[in-house]
């Protein structure tokens, strides 16, 4: 029988056909498709390793060579330097120069991220700046733009159309630099929804914005093409204090992150991966409770950490205007002011006490502090050490490791560009469908 079968109707070209003929049909159709699955089982597969060493390279800044490729992965020599040149021909990596290792043989060629051929693009809106930063795989950045302003109660369809401006003139710097953009990631200080094919703020109370469709308000400068993702701006913080370039760790892959402005923020990293909760909303560790008895947050819950160690809290118990810049604050504490060093040291306690709850929960023993709380690790270390030799039940067992984040004017625009360069080797590989 001879036709076309129609799968709904069961008939070839309106006629109905009898159950032998349609399964003769359906075996004659299937060796074309059992070669289409083949082919895509090949190309996922390739895929797949593609990335495994590409992931491999991106971890090792430095470099590393064909031959160590083949060993982590368990990849033939042959297959590792048929990858490498894969990825040498689409823009991922570059070869360095050649390493003497002083061995017989050949002497081993380093493979490293390659700078500026693609770009990940982050953003961010906090309560007293904007700021939007273009990185490359190398970890340079090609684009930079910081904007202080005061964000509290602003008007979103202006300050999103504002930064979807700079967002374009980065995407263009980019492009004028050779650099293709595989995407834009927006760091907000709420809940965000990312996983709704159009991203949304759910709430940030801080800057007073509720049900905010980020693609939309970013306006129409941004080009159509753009993937634009957006995340909580304390998750991409930790991003940004877990890796010194994009997928290069910095050395410690499990902490709890406390960023501390306004709003105090957190984050749980584990194996180097923020980990985000069934919505992405875990780790809001300005918002456990310390005092039931304690003032209203902006949350609408009374005695959250927040409002004991957010920087309105501290300012004002040091007597300090409360938008007084941090720089205040730490001259106020380098100067050995009584009433400044009461005001950190009580904010250290409530911390203490939250960071001993969510150790208890969590088992992590390093904590990382950052933004405003990272500027004045050293003053509030000891009453947080303090509240967790109270609290912590494993004290006497576990050393917790207090450190301060590198410094960063935006953090969080810096960690959503490395997030924002996740998608780069599907960028790639469909800009070169023929490699
Ligand atoms: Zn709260």
């Amino acid at each position: 029988m001879e036709g076309e079968l129609d799968v709904s109707t069961g008939q070839v070209d309106g006629t109905p056909v009898s159950a032998a003929e349609r399964t003769a049909l359906v075996e004659r159709v299937l060796p074309l498709e059992r070669g289409w699955q083949e082919r895509a089982n090949q190309s996922a597969m390739r895929i797949h390793n593609l990335g495994l060493v590409l992931k491999l390279v991106m971890e090792e800044e430095s470099g590393i060579s064909r031959a160590e490729i083949a060993r982590s992965t368990g990849l033939t020599r042959s297959t590792a330097s048929r990858l490498i040149q894969d990825l040498l021909g689409i823009g991922l990596v570059v070869e360095q120069q050649v390493l003497e290792s002083g061995e017989p043989g050949r002497p081993a060629t380093p493979i490293t991220p390659a700078p500026g051929t693609y770009a990940g693009i982050g953003a961010t809106v906090n309560l007293d700046y904007a700021a939007v930063r273009a990185i490359d795989l190398a970890g340079n950045v090609i684009f930079d733009h910081h904007e202080p302003g005061d964000f509290r109660n602003s008007d979103p369809v202006e300050t999103l159309r504002r930064l979807g401006d700079r967002i374009a003139e980065a995407a263009e710097t980019c492009t004028a630099a050779g650099a293709t953009v595989v995407g834009a990631c927006i760091g907000l200080p709420g809940l965000t929804d990312g996983r709704a094919a159009e991203p949304i703020l759910r709430v940030a109370p801080n800057l007073g914005w509720r049900n905010i469709p980020i693609r939309e308000y970013l306006g129409s400068r941004l080009p159509n093409s753009l993937r634009v993702t957006v995340d909580n701006d304390a998750n991409l913080q930790a991003v940004a204090a877990a890796y010194k370039s994009p997928g290069s760790l910095r050395g410690i892959s499990d902490f709890l992150y406390v960023s501390g402005d306004v709003g105090v923020g957190g984050a749980l990293v584990l194996g180097g991966e923020v980990f985000r909760g069934n919505h992405g909303w875990a780790g809001e560790l300005g918002h456990f409770l310390v005092d039931p008895n304690g003032p209203l947050c902006e949350c609408g819950a009374h005695g959250c950490l927040e409002v004991f160690a957010g920087k309105f809290a501290v300012h004002t118990a040091a007597g300090l205007d409360p938008d007084a810049p941090a720089a205040e604050l730490i001259a106020a504490l380098q100067s050995g002011d009584a009433r400044t060093l009461a005001a950190v040291a009580s904010a250290g306690r409530a911390l203490g006490v939250t960071l001993a709850n969510a150790i208890n929960l969590l088992d992590v023993t390093t904590v990382v502090f950052g933004t405003g709380i990272g500027r004045v690790a050293t003053w509030v270390r000891p009453t947080v050490l303090e509240a967790l030799e109270n609290r912590l039940l494993s004290r006497g067992h576990i050393q917790i490791e207090l450190l301060a984040a590198p410094d960063d004017n935006a953090p969080a625009a810096t960690g959503a560009a490395h997030l924002a360069l996740i998608g780069v080797l599907d960028a790639a590989v469909a800009l070169h469908p023929g490699s």
